[in-house]
């Protein structure tokens, strides 16, 4: 299958150029999330999982039509991972794709300053990729809210638990928008997991 047969728009191939086909992940993922779907994923890093997430977002984003001016503090788009190097990762991937786009995303992880991190949520982004802690601060701090965060995801999931951070998830996912759609992404599928799913996903799930 190439990328306009799994159906993306002329303006979305861009996001894709660059590579040859969808992966596996891609291909499988993308008709459900495009179709407004809640999903569960279950791959590793290297399958491409990053735009099997990335692509639906930037064109819920697109679908949406807000522009620089009204973005305001206010993305439409979360992505939690447990760690800043991962959080790093799906932001490259991401700021690549989205360009073409013209969507705006920034990148928010503890253990550095947050100036910048303040400035570019004040010149407004489409999508917030970071770390629980440091986005639960800026939160508190008043430079970010999630009440518009319809497309919300979860990377790792299985690692978030693991780390320590099941609350402070917890307080995040139920400050996004109540009309999401959630993805998220595990390695491994333990009860913790499973439980978090069954509190902020639709009841039934795609599975990929
Ligand atoms: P990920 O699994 O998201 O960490 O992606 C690993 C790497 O694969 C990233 O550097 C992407 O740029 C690259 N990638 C993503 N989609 C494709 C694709 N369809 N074909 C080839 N490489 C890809």
């Amino acid at each position: 299958k190439t990328f306009a047969e799994a159906g993306l728009p002329e303006k979305v191939l861009e996001c894709c150029k660059g590579f040859e086909k969808p992966s596996p992940i891609q291909s499988r993922a993308w008709p459900f999330l495009l179709d407004g779907r809640d999903l569960i994923g279950i791959a590793a890093t290297g399958s491409g999982k990053t735009l099997a997430f990335g692509i639906p977002a930037i064109m819920h984003i697109m679908k949406k039509g807000k522009n620089k001016a009204d973005r305001g503090r206010n993305p439409l788009c979360l992505m939690l991972s447990p760690t800043r190097e991962l959080a790093q990762q799906i932001s490259d991937v991401i700021s690549d794709a989205g360009r073409s786009c013209v969507v705006e995303s920034v990148c928010l992880y503890g253990g550095t300053s947050k100036g910048p991190q303040i400035s570019s949520l004040k010149s407004g982004v489409d999508i917030v990729i970071g770390t629980p802690g440091r986005i639960q601060d800026l939160i508190e701090m008043g430079f970010l809210s999630l009440k518009e965060a319809s497309f919300v995801v979860l990377d790792e999931a299985d690692r978030m638990l693991d780390m320590g951070f099941e609350q402070i998830v917890r307080s995040i996912l139920g400050q996004t928008s109540s009309v999401r759609q959630m993805v998220m992404f595990s390695a491994t599928w333990p009860s913790a997991v499973h439980q978090l799913a069954q509190e902020f996903m639709d009841p039934d799930p795609v599975k990929v």
